[in-house]
């Protein structure tokens, strides 16, 4: 078959772009280096759950337009991501909110968290915060601090408070009302049956051929002179060959186990905020579909250094990193016949109703 693209990637972006190219009458073929599609949304079977493998994925936008598209490859529950943290067994509502900040001083009312909060950021003497520490402080004090986000977000990033940039918490999400729901966005949910059903109803036109296990750069030379155009979603720098330097990454691993019990924690998402637990959180999958399966699957999560060879699940989007990404968009720039999407062609940490709309306006680029 003459294809029009090469698509690497069969995640989000790479589907979405191959689907509304699909329906504009243009022949795809899609690579994975993965033995599935759906790149870091996948979810597999396992007792009846499904079990969301690249981490925990909650659908949520502001986006009306791209919460009907989506509602078109599946049905999606009511699903409200409502996390626990679990300080040293002692356990909190997450985001921080009037249920947090009474659990923490006893307070009953919003003036009355507003003051204690007030009084330990005076106490800390945080004017210009230079640094994680100093803007999580500045915003909800010293005790949500130490107790709720050091220890997390520490192991998240394996560095300390203090060498990470502010930025980074520049939107936690902090409230003044008994109000567990994480995001505040006007659509959330869960696909009902996983993920993957999206994707794969995306990559269900006769004028798409998925070809999975293929890792593009065994063939690049051959790719790059036998299709007119390719959209590729994988690692920028990797593409060049890091040949101006390698972009950083943190990376994960997940540890699942199938246990014989009904319910294990009682929710979906359990943040472990303390430094000693070497994980960050436990997943208990069935909760984001609100399974009554008599076995439930769980999901321990491990942050960790990213070296070549490992999957970089976050861009590190600190100064050094932009620039070289910078750079590498540059070189990218100069290539007529390759686009670079998703996140990691983007070097960007996007959620999936973003990676939607990315993809949505290369298609209006490509086909105006
Ligand atoms: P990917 O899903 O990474 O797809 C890229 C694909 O390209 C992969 O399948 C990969 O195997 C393939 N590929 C790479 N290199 C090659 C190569 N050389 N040859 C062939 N194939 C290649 N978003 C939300 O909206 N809500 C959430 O709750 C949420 N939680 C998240 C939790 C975690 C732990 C992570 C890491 C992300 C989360 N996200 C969430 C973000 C979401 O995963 C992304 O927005 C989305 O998956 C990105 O899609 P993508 O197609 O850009 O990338």
């Amino acid at each position: 078959m003459n294809y029009d693209y090469l698509v690497v990637g069969a995640g989000l972006f790479g589907s979405t772009f191959a689907y509304e190219a699909a329906k504009r009458g243009k022949r795809i073929k899609v690579i994975d280096k993965r033995n599935h599609i759906g790149g870091n949304i996948y979810t597999e079977n396992i007792e009846g759950i499904n079990v969301h493998k690249y981490g925990a994925h909650i659908f949520h936008t502001n986006n009306k337009e791209i919460w009907d598209y989506v509602n078109q490859f599946a049905e999606f529950n009511r699903y409200t991501n409502s996390p626990i943290a679990n300080y040293k067994g002692e356990v909190y509502n997450l985001p921080f909110n009037m249920n947090t900040f009474n659990k923490l001083w006893g307070v009953l009312t919003p003036d009355e968290a507003i003051a204690k909060i007030t009084e330990q950021k005076e106490h800390a003497h945080v004017d210009t915060p230079q640094n994680l520490e100093e803007q999580a402080i500045s915003l909800v004090g010293t005790d949500i601090y130490k107790k709720l986000i050091k220890g997390y977000t520490e192991k998240q990033w394996g560095r300390k408070a203090t060498e990470l940039p502010a930025f980074i918490i520049k939107r936690l999400p902090v409230r003044f009302t008994y109000d567990n729901n994480y995001f505040n966005d006007r659509y959330q949910g869960i696909p009902i049956g996983g993920y993957t059903q999206i994707i794969k109803k995306m990559l269900s036109n006769d004028l798409i051929d998925v070809e999975l296990g293929t890792d593009f750069f065994l063939k690049k030379e051959e790719y790059m002179r036998t299709f007119p155009k390719i959209i590729y979603t994988g690692m920028i720098d990797q593409f060049f060959d890091y040949k101006l330097g390698t972009l950083e990454y943190r990376s994960l691993k997940f540890e699942t186990s199938v246990l014989d019990v009904e319910n294990y924690q009682g929710n979906a998402v359990v943040n472990y905020t303390d430094s000693e637990t070497p994980f960050t959180r436990i997943i208990e999958h069935k909760h984001f579909e609100f399974g009554k399966q008599p076995k439930t699957v769980v999901t321990r999560e491990y942050p960790a250094n990213w070296e070549k060879g490992d999957e970089p699940y976050y861009p590190m989007n600190d100064q050094k990193n932009n620039e070289l990404f910078k750079k590498y968009s540059e070189l990218a720039e100069g290539l007529d016949n390759i686009i670079f999407g998703g996140r990691l062609g983007n070097y960007k940490y996007y959620d999936m109703h973003q990676v939607i709309g990315a993809a949505w306006s290369l298609i209006a680029k490509e086909f105006k």
